[in-house]
């Protein structure tokens, strides 16, 4: 994964972590892995962000820094600090990127809220989370003949299938169903209807 540096605009929050090199010379260091590793190391002093970084465990298939402590209801992450319950990804963006303003909220590009990863969030008032949660609900669901710009129907596709299997060729196939040859292609290697 390519990660590049985030400085945070609020640098006495984010350290009492580690020594000078995380502020005054940042490109030193390799990435926000490195600022993570730092954070578990012992010279995190503050128990609470101890507390959120000791339960952060990175994921390598999907990039994702998943919260391993305990989640409420809806499956976002919790903490205490303060006597405050917050959520870690709203901690670990404000300690790794900077201030959330009021009333917005912190969404996950990656749909995964258990993620801490400041990579994978951005910021949203509650009507763009709500939007990029129906976007996200219609990508699963618009597949096949649902999706409007779909040409063929799931049993054409199974016969054109049939037909590659016979040994016809995509040309023809092609032409009979009024379609690319791409289209067949993809068909045939599942880069398209792979769900049948
Ligand atoms: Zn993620």
């Amino acid at each position: 994964m390519t990660v590049s540096i985030i400085q945070s605009n609020n640098p006495s929050r984010a350290c009492g972590i580690v020594p000078a090199d995380c502020h005054t010379q940042p490109q030193r260091a390799a990435g926000l892995e490195e600022t993570m590793k730092a954070m578990h190391s012992e010279y995190c002093r503050d128990p609470w962000e101890y507390r959120l970084w000791s339960r952060v465990a990175i994921n390598d298939k999907t990039g994702c820094w998943e919260w391993t402590g305990s989640v409420n209801r809806t499956g976002y992450g919790q903490l205490r600090i303060d006597r405050h319950g917050v959520q870690p990804h709203r901690v670990a963006y404000e300690m790794l990127v900077g201030p959330i303003p009021p009333g917005i909220y912190v969404c996950h590009a990656c749909d995964n809220p258990i993620c801490v990863n400041p990579h994978h969030l951005w910021l949203g008032t509650n009507s763009d989370n709500q939007l990029d949660a129906v976007l996200k609900e219609r990508r699963v669901i618009l597949r096949g003949s649902a999706h409007p710009f779909a040409k063929l129907t799931e049993q054409q596709v199974l016969t054109i299938r049939q037909q590659i299997v016979d040994g016809k060729r995509c040309a023809d196939i092609a032409s009979e169903f009024g379609v690319s040859e791409t289209e067949i292609y993809h068909i045939k290697t599942r880069c398209s209807w792979a769900h049948i």
